[in-house]
């Protein structure tokens, strides 16, 4: 991180590597964004500014990532900010919210619409209070959870140790199996029948095939355990029905907004009616004060905009996009784990092609080169997970500009070009320009 002084034009605030090399690119920049911080806080509108420059000018492959509309940023900078909601619509502690109420409403019965859901809490301040309060709505300390491994792809909620999750439950792992390297429904049915869980979780951050919850619940079922899905990342896919939804087997369904479905950074809360009251009482006042009626505002917007066709298009695409990158990277000799992927995601396995290069080091040569991955664990890593041998890639984010399989096979090859020459100064600068043409072909939707 570099420091930026009062000082400090937005221009040099932009690292070296992230800075615009030709007048085009510097046209799609946000610089005549935030006039107001630009007036009354020189500091700040910097930092801002350099930050739309750095996604404007990066191919942004997070999978967890993506860029929202104008639309979603209005609502989430809107007047409803300014407005304490706590309880629920008709049931507020405070005065004055008539308009707040509305919007709630309206997300709720965008959401049910979207999902099929039976209740729906959209007040989850994020993916890991939903979780929170799933869990605190039907178990007690000392429970237990049976949930993926970390090191698998799973979630910091679903039983990491040094999250509430592993500190207050006692957490059973499934991982996924050796040689395929996907969820093996005979070794799962056996943890649950040897340690009777109170509750199932599913779901990953990191697992790039398609999730059978039927065979989860039946599972569930047979020992007498709550099923839990957490859809986080594929929650797009589930709503365009892209992917199996879990709702007619899972007594709850978590997820975030932000990730596929492409909403405000946040999270929410489905569930079967018989639940509405526990979870609805864990969130407020159990684990959250106010909501906020603003990020609120932006699921609404961004649920409106999950309904129409053209989102289901976008989601067809970014499977499509996936495909194709799998394929470019593939082909440039890449073992990506399990073989390819069913969603937007893959993770690449590093040893096979480059047995010396760790995901970290891998991950900070393409960002060099303006391509923005995370180091990841693979199944089975023998490396630390500071370390790792793996990449986890995404095409949401790219999709959502515009690019198509054709750009993303190309997409693979620069981004073996970065790690065969080792993040070579002359290779990574070639990349570079060329991932700025890229960037300035596909400008984000504003
Ligand atoms: C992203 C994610 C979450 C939670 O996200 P927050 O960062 O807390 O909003 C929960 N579960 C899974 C599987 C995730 O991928």
């Amino acid at each position: 991180m570099m420091a930026v002084g009062s000082e400090t034009r937005p221009e040099e605030a932009i690292p070296q590597h992230n800075r615009p090399m030709t007048r085009e690119v510097q046209n799609v920049t946000h610089a005549s964004d935030y006039p107001s911080i630009k007036r009354t806080d020189p500091e700040a509108y910097a930092i801002l500014v350099a930050e739309g420059r750095r996604q404007d000018t990066c191919l942004e492959m997070i999978a967890s990532e993506n860029h929202v509309s104008k639309a979603v940023l209005e609502a989430v900078g809107s007047v409803l900010t300014n407005k304490y909601a706590e309880g629920y619509p008709a049931k507020r502690y405070y005065g004055g919210c008539r308009h707040v109420d509305e919007i709630e409403n309206l997300a709720i019965e965008r959401a049910k619409r979207l999902f099929g859901c039976e209740h729906v809490n959209v007040q989850p301040h994020s993916g890991s209070q939903a979780n929170m309060a799933v869990y605190m709505a039907v178990l007690n300390p000392g429970d237990t959870i049976l949930s993926l491994d970390l090191a698998h792809g799973g979630h910091l909620t679903h039983g990491l140790k040094a999250n509430f999750s592993g500190r207050l439950y006692n957490i059973v792992h499934y991982g996924v199996d050796r040689t395929t390297e996907v969820n093996d429904f005979d070794v799962i049915r056996k943890l649950a029948l040897e340690h009777k869980p109170k509750m199932i979780v599913t779901g990953a951050s990191a697992y790039p095939r398609t999730i059978d919850f039927a065979a989860f619940a039946a599972i569930a079922r047979e020992v007498g355990a709550y099923l839990t899905a957490d859809i986080a990342h594929i929650a797009g896919l589930v709503a365009t029905g892209l992917h199996p939804s879990p709702i007619p087997h899972a007594d709850f369904v978590t997820t975030t907004t932000h990730k596929t479905l492409r909403g405000p950074r946040a999270g929410m809360l489905m569930c079967r009616a018989q639940h509405a009251k526990a979870v609805d009482s864990r969130i407020f006042p159990g684990i959250q004060g106010g909501p906020l009626m603003h990020v609120i505002a932006g699921k609404a917007v961004a649920f409106g905009e999950a309904l129409k066709p053209e989102f289901k298009a976008y989601q067809q695409r970014i499977l499509d996009n996936a495909q194709a990158l799998a394929g470019g990277l593939q082909k440039c000799g890449y073992r990506l784990v399990s073989g390819g992927t069913d969603n937007h995601l893959m993770l690449v396995d590093l040893r096979q092609v480059h047995a010396d290069i760790t995901g970290k080091q891998a991950e900070g040569w393409l960002e060099q080169a303006g391509i923005i991955v995370n180091k990841n664990m693979i199944p089975f890593d023998e490396r630390k997970p500071t370390e790792t041998s793996g990449l986890r890639i995404g095409t949401p984010a790219l999709t959502t500009r515009g690019l198509g399989p054709s750009d993303l096979q190309e997409v693979a090859g620069l981004i073996h070009q970065v790690l065969a020459a080792r993040g070579s100064e002359e290779a990574t600068a070639k990349v570079r320009q060329r991932v700025l043409e890229i960037c300035q072909q596909f400008p984000i939707p504003h």
